[in-house]
């Protein structure tokens, strides 16, 4: 059993009220980690930390923090093989994803922001009327900072607020899920390592209702940043309205792929299997509805089941395994009560649908499902409309590009799309009309850490990424300096 503790001003710390969160281990039903649970007087003693350090931090020159971020960025890469482990422990993903995708990917995050501010240029304005001026603008870190993350990809998620935070000069208390808190707690240690002062990362693990709300909560917080559900993201939109301080949302998504009559079915089968089933279907970018068209459906829907029946659901820490277990048992019970709500609306269950047999014995009890295929279920149905954020996919038959696009729109959330065609010309007339935040052709999740990233209606408010995320985490203001008479 591991303990994770509290990082505030430079040291782990135990949780005020002196009380753990206990958290198994979803693949095996092993006790896990024993996580402080912390609340308003944590988050108090963090702020209090975070604005002490802000003092000098706010004032530490670019180069600095950049090499302070480089060097946790390069923590992060020589205790791959810790953290990839834990990551996979706490989440049941399998090992080779973390090895490949989140822990990668956090190291990433923070050489990327650690460099971007060293190539950071301000706009300025000359002005002639009604007096000879320069008009520039300043760029400043807000102070302190909210970050909070959720369970499907821990660290990686956790990185991309906190580098950016940390690389515009602000401190921050973060929260990652009281789900998969453990590489947060190593992140601190590696940050510690790398000369991060103390006060600079505050890290405040516990419950949403609890802690993450005495986040969003906390007097000197100047912004929030939060991935998340909607319904989350809404309620902490509510609270940073009435305090008048700015959230980024990154919330749920329900997104399409939409294969066209000109598709090359041999890249769009395993790629778009991928899109669905990787990380057990839990990633908000996953796609989840397969809108075909008519003329390749049955082309289609067959090799697409015989894509999803050849993945391996098996035990994270084996090689062979493609997909490892769901977050939770409770989680397994939500995605297999949207299975069963496609069917009762007409749907049938091409493939999957339950609970794997022959999984090994160290994993037999754990949160496993068989990637799953529906298809008939009517539009109208909760289980097309409502994110399932499982290993299940609806597929659909349309007619005319323009019913793709209505089908696409047609959910509440507006994350991301992928289209599937030969016609160039064709994709992007399909992505101009998709009411999304990232619309891929002929690929799926192919990232640049500098393209605005996030989503429309119920998938949230703001962008990451790039210059976007710096941005959030900043102050702009103007400043005019009189040039005086002409010569
Ligand atoms: P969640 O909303 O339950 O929790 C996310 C985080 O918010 C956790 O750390 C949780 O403790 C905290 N939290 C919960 N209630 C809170 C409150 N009242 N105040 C402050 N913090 C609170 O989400 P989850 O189940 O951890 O994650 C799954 C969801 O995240 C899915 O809907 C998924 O689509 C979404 N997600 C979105 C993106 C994106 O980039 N758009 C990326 C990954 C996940």
């Amino acid at each position: 059993m591991y303990e994770v503790d509290h990082f505030i001003n430079g040291s782990f710390v135990p949780a005020s009220c002196g009380t753990r969160l206990s958290r198994e281990n979803p693949a095996t039903g092993a006790p896990l980690r024993a996580i402080a649970r912390g609340g308003a007087a944590d988050v108090a003693k963090a702020a209090d930390a975070a604005q002490r350090a802000f003092e000098s931090w706010g004032c530490t020159p670019a180069s600095e923090r950049s090499r302070i971020l480089l060097a946790i960025a390069s923590g992060l890469d020589a205790r791959l093989d810790e953290l990839a482990l834990l990551e996979s422990e706490d989440t049941g993903k399998p090992l080779s994803l973390a090895r490949s995708l989140d822990i990668p990917r956090a190291a990433a995050n923070f050489r990327f922001f650690a460099t971007a501010i060293l190539h950071e240029a301000s706009a300025s304005f000359l002005t002639e009327r009604p007096a000879r001026a320069l008009n520039y603008v300043l760029r400043k870190p807000l102070g302190t900072v909210g970050c909070i993350s959720p369970w499907n990809l821990p660290l990686y998620l956790f990185t991309w607020k906190i580098a950016p935070a940390l690389a515009a000069g602000n401190c921050v208390i973060a929260k990652p899920s009281e789900l998969t808190p453990t590489t947060a707690a190593v992140l601190c240690d590696i940050a510690r390592n790398a000369g991060l002062p103390a006060g600079v990362l505050n890290v405040v693990h516990g419950l949403g209702a609890e802690a993450g709300q005495a986040i969003v909560d906390c007097p000197s917080v100047r912004a929030v940043s939060f991935t998340g559900g909607t319904a989350t993201g809404r309620r902490i939109a509510g609270r940073c309205g009435e305090r008048l301080i700015p959230a980024s949302l990154e919330l749920g998504g329900k997104n399409a792929a939409i294969v066209c009559e000109d598709a090359d079915l041999a890249l769009a089968v395993p790629e778009i299997a991928r899109s669905a089933f990787l990380n057990q279907g839990e990633i908000c970018l996953c796609s989840s509805r397969i809108l075909v068209h008519r003329t390749r459906m049955k082309e289609f829907t067959e090799r697409f089941i015989a894509a999803a029946r050849a993945l391996t659901v098996g035990d994270p820490l084996a090689a062979e395994s493609d997909l490892g277990c769901l977050i939770s048992k409770a989680h397994r019970e939500k995605v297999l009560a949207a299975i069963e709500r496609g069917v009762s609306d007409g749907g049938v269950v091409a493939t999957g649908g339950g609970i794997p047999r022959h999984l090994p014995a160290r994993v037999a009890g754990g949160a496993f499902l068989e990637p799953t295929v529906l298809l008939g279920v009517p539009q109208s149905s909760a289980c097309v409309q409502e994110e399932t954020f499982g290993p299940v996919v609806t597929v659909h038959g349309f007619d005319r590009h323009r019913d793709a696009v209505t089908m696409a729109n047609g959910t509440r959330y507006g994350l991301a799309a992928s289209i599937w065609t030969r016609d160039l010309a064709r994709a992007h007339r399909i992505a101009a009309r998709l009411d999304v935040g990232t619309a891929w052709i002929n690929c799926w999740m192919l990232r640049d850490l500098r393209v605005p990233f996030g989503g429309v209606r119920d998938s949230g408010i703001g962008r990451e990424g790039g210059n976007e995320a710096l941005r959030f985490f900043s102050d702009v203001s103007n400043v005019c300096v009189s040039l005086g008479e002409a010569l």
